[in-house]
């Protein structure tokens, strides 16, 4: 169990290892933001065949086994479908994880000028620490709606052709007393330009840009209604000199989303029906209608057990969650040697050394905490060595040190087993995250034999 799975690899494996790493790099360039997720999610489940289950209410349809179904709920999460031949009732086989990330929001008045710059007010979203915000690239990504309900999408700063916008630091000459964090997040706004409006009285330069978003078909009252994300400008790369790594934003989660979907595209006819889940606003508590603490999840269960030959009751949708498997699929802490004094080595997940399970979350003795049952821990472990699958223990860091919460009790409060497994990653939260390729393809490899064999 503890050692880098290199040892275990010959050459086809590696390669095929970071061949698939190629597709999670596109993945990530293309879904920086929930909404992204969600349109690069139907796309390719469109193309695998999966179907909107609104278009088959409509129809009036059964689904039957070996269908492929999806079911979005507003544009922020979704749940896709591989209908099984066993009952509905008898439980799902389900991977849930997160497709929001930390990063700064545009404030819904955000516009104004100061001392010649014209400036972004924003509002950071999940745990960042502030400072890895300034003096670097950054880009808004999100939509903006018109009062007739039109949606401008806008990307800013990922084109070369683009210009891309940043929070200035102090100089360390200025804050050397007042060294670690020195930015509170009133402090974090961007700058958006310097060049007058020459016909104007007032507010020169916010009216310069207020000229240049017109051009896009956004007024200034149009940002109360819009919802506008500042994440880091560029493309994810290969680190390190043999490349074995992933340096990209937003991987906290979409390095378990990804291989989760893609797991599932390669299951046809399961006995149990194979569910991904990918959820918004785990980053904040998972409140809001598109979080785990939504119905959304329920409501969509309801509609596929409605739609299935077995008849819909409230008890037999009480039965098919309480008789699930859930995988909550979210990153944890990988171990950094440059911060020995935070981890417990015997304890902690190590990059390289595949897909890491946490049994217990939570912090100050466990609080918080789902903790997953033995029982289906030994199924797990019989279904993963049985594929040859490389997994791990782990915490999150040292104890009263460290902790954290993903959605595994939300699962868990349906009455059913439930365990955090996913990919360690170094420098967690921060605008560029680091995985290993060989974690992203275990996790992919533990998912798949996760959806086949659990029952
Ligand atoms: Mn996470
Ligand atoms: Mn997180």
């Amino acid at each position: 169990m503890n050692e880098s799975v290199y040892s275990k690899y010959d050459e086809k494996k590696l390669a095929d290892a970071f061949s698939f790493c190629e597709g999670y790099k596109k993945f990530l360039d293309n879904a920086k933001t929930e909404r992204e997720a969600i349109i690069e999610t139907v796309k390719i489940a469109k193309e695998k065949g999966f179907k909107d289950i609104n278009e088959i209410i409509k129809t009036g349809d059964k689904i039957k086994a070996g269908d492929k179904i999806y079911a979005v709920n507003m544009d922020k999460a979704i749940v896709l479908a591989v209908i099984g031949e066993d009952d509905l009732k008898n439980g799902l086989n389900i991977v849930a994880s997160h497709i929001d990330s930390p990063r700064l929001d545009l404030k819904a008045n955000p516009l104004y000028e100061d001392s010649g710059i014209c400036l972004l007010d924003t509002h950071y979203y999940g745990g960042i620490k502030k400072y890895q915000w300034t003096a670097t690239p950054l880009a808004l990504h999100g939509v903006v709606v018109k009062k007739d309900g039109t949606k401008i999408n806008l990307i800013y700063g990922e084109n070369e052709e683009d210009g891309v916008l940043c929070i200035s630091d102090l100089l360390p000459h200025l804050d050397k007393d007042e060294r670690k964090e020195v930015v509170t997040g009133e402090e974090l706004n961007l700058i958006a330009g310097t060049i007058p409006d020459k016909n104007k009285e007032k507010n020169k330069i916010k009216n310069n840009i207020l000229k240049i978003l017109k051009e896009k078909g956004i007024e200034e009252n149009d940002l109360f209604s819009s919802e506008i994300e500042i994440v880091p400008s560029g493309k994810a790369r290969d680190l390190g000199l043999d490349k074995s790594m992933i340096l990209a934003y937003g991987q906290d989660d979409r390095v378990c989303a990804y291989p989760s979907i893609k797991a599932l595209f390669n299951i046809t006819n399961p006995k149990r029906t194979s569910i991904c889940l990918l959820v918004d606003k785990e980053e904040i508590g998972s409140y809001g209608a598109t979080g785990m603490q939504s119905a959304f999840f329920e409501n969509t269960v309801a509609d596929l057990i409605s739609l299935s030959n077995s008849n819909y009751s409230e008890l037999n949708l009480r039965h098919c969650l309480k008789n699930s498997k859930v995988l909550s699929s979210d990153v944890t802490a990988g171990y950094d040697p440059n911060r020995p004094d935070k981890f417990n080595k015997n304890t902690e997940a190590f990059i390289t050394r595949g897909i890491a399970f946490c049994k217990y979350t939570g912090a100050r003795g466990k609080s918080g905490s789902s903790d997953a049952n033995p029982e289906y821990i030994a199924k797990l472990r019989k279904i993963l060595d049985e594929n040859g699958v490389n997994y791990q223990a782990t915490e999150m860091g040292k104890i009263d040190v460290g902790g954290g919460g993903t959605i595994a009790h939300f699962m868990a409060a349906y009455n059913l087993d439930v365990i955090d497994a996913g990919v360690p990653v170094l420098s967690m939260h921060a605008p560029w995250e680091i995985t290993a390729k060989v974690d992203v393809y275990e996790t992919y490899l533990a998912y798949t034999s996760f959806y086949t064999f659990m029952d």
